[in-house]
């Protein structure tokens, strides 16, 4: 009998697709997946459109993605970070992040190099580490404040440490970097060569007074990062999985060339529309921040109200809760509980874990805040039984 690849065969269906499948059989408000429950903003969509009929974008982008699109992309590194990207040979567009993750690692690292993760991390970079025969090494944030132990991440680095994955905004803490932070890593880096795979899809996602601050922007980085973000997030439109990588030619160079063989070009109607959506004015950016301001606020009112304790996130459309003064057991027991008997459906975070870490998630839950404001209200009605 033929059998699947060893490569996927202990690899289990992702916590996201489970938890979907499992507040759906139980009519459950999906506080989940991080995929917005409202719709795009309509003149981002309508520019999607009039790029499906204009009769010039129904076949193949070029590979690296149209100029247009790459020249947005440049601009709008250019007008947020002051970073000076060349659109030519300095960006790539990817079938969203998550391809731009994968083809970064492809063209960046080899067989028996470590790359280092902030734990707890998006899940899909250890199977893409397996798959290309890179050891991961884990360095964990620590609860309640989701801070490094600066003396952990000074031991993960060594001369066999071949790049770093950072998140900021972080998935699914909640928090940006401070530039005290960046500047740590970032010496670290420098010291051991270090390449480091910046994944930057929230980082039009911070509150109050917090900013994102880019690690190509950081001192002596800009050579040794790939910078890697999509439109999903930021635009409301995580179902077109449009991308893109942006960094020194000689890094992209590897990207592009793993890209080929991987998509060869990504979704291309999505790219006109990605140049539109990029340009858009600082008024988008502010309106942006304050809808989310506001559904944060309801998020934090929610977990107040159930007696989960969490600290409201700098930054992301996801914050941790500390579940463990009104519920008795691992993190998956209270997240199929809260979904069959509260109506509530989170993520467990033990699979942003190394199982040597996982104790660290044991008694927290991730709740996504990017839903109507009235499903937020209704979801802290529901989740005001746990307290009772
Ligand atoms: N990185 C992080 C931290 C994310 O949360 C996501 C969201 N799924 C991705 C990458 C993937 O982004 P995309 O949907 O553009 O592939
Ligand atoms: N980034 C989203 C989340 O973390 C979606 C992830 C996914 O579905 N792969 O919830």
């Amino acid at each position: 009998m033929p059998a699947i690849a060893n490569r996927v065969a202990a690899l289990a269906t992702t916590v996201f697709s489970e938890i979907n499948d499992l507040a759906l059989e139980h009519n459950a408000i999906n506080l989940g997946q991080g995929r917005p429950d409202f719709d795009a903003p309509p003149d981002i969509v309508a520019a999607e459109v009039a790029a499906l009929q204009d009769g010039k974008h129904n076949q193949y982008a070029p590979g690296t993605g149209t100029l247009s699109m790459r020249q947005a992309v440049a601009n709008h590194a250019g007008r947020f970070y002051n970073l000076d990207i060349d659109p030519k040979s300095g960006v790539v567009v990817t079938a969203g992040a998550t391809e731009g993750i994968f083809s970064s690692l492809l063209g960046l690292v080899n067989q028996g190099d470590e790359v280092i993760l902030i734990e707890p991390y998006f899940d899909s970079y250890v199977p893409n580490l397996h798959w290309i025969g890179a050891k991961p090494v884990y360095v964990p944030l620590h609860p309640p404040t989701w801070t490094l132990d600066p003396d952990e991440l000074r031991a993960a680095f060594s001369p066999r440490t071949r790049a770093i994955i950072l998140n900021t905004p972080q998935n699914p803490t909640g928090r940006v970097f401070t530039y005290d932070e960046l500047k740590l890593i970032a010496d670290l880096c420098i010291e051991y060569d270090v390449i480091c795979i910046a994944d930057d899809v929230y980082e039009h996602l911070t509150f109050g007074e917090t900013r994102h601050i880019p690690m190509a922007t950081m001192p002596g980085m800009f050579e040794r990062t790939v910078t890697v973000s999509s439109l999903g997030k930021s635009y409301s439109v995580t179902g077109w999985k449009l991308g893109w990588v942006y960094g020194p030619p000689a890094l992209v160079t590897g990207v592009l060339r793993a890209h080929q063989f991987v998509t060869f070009a990504a979704h291309h109607p999505a790219q006109a529309a990605a140049a539109y959506a990029l340009s858009q004015p600082g008024t988008y950016y502010e309106d942006f921040l304050t809808m989310y301001t506001v559904k944060r606020d309801l998020m934090m009112a929610a977990l107040d109200g159930a007696g989960l304790k969490a600290t409201a996130p700098e930054g992301t459309y996801f914050v941790m809760a500390d579940f463990s003064d009104v519920f008795d057991g691992d993190d998956v027991a209270f997240a199929r509980y809260l979904t069959r008997e509260i109506g509530v459906a989170c993520i467990p975070p033990g699979v942003f874990y190394c199982p040597e870490h996982g104790e660290i998630g044991r008694h927290f839950a991730r709740f996504a805040f990017c839903k109507g404001d009235d499903t937020l209200r209704a979801a802290g009605e529901r989740l005001a039984q746990l307290k009772r």
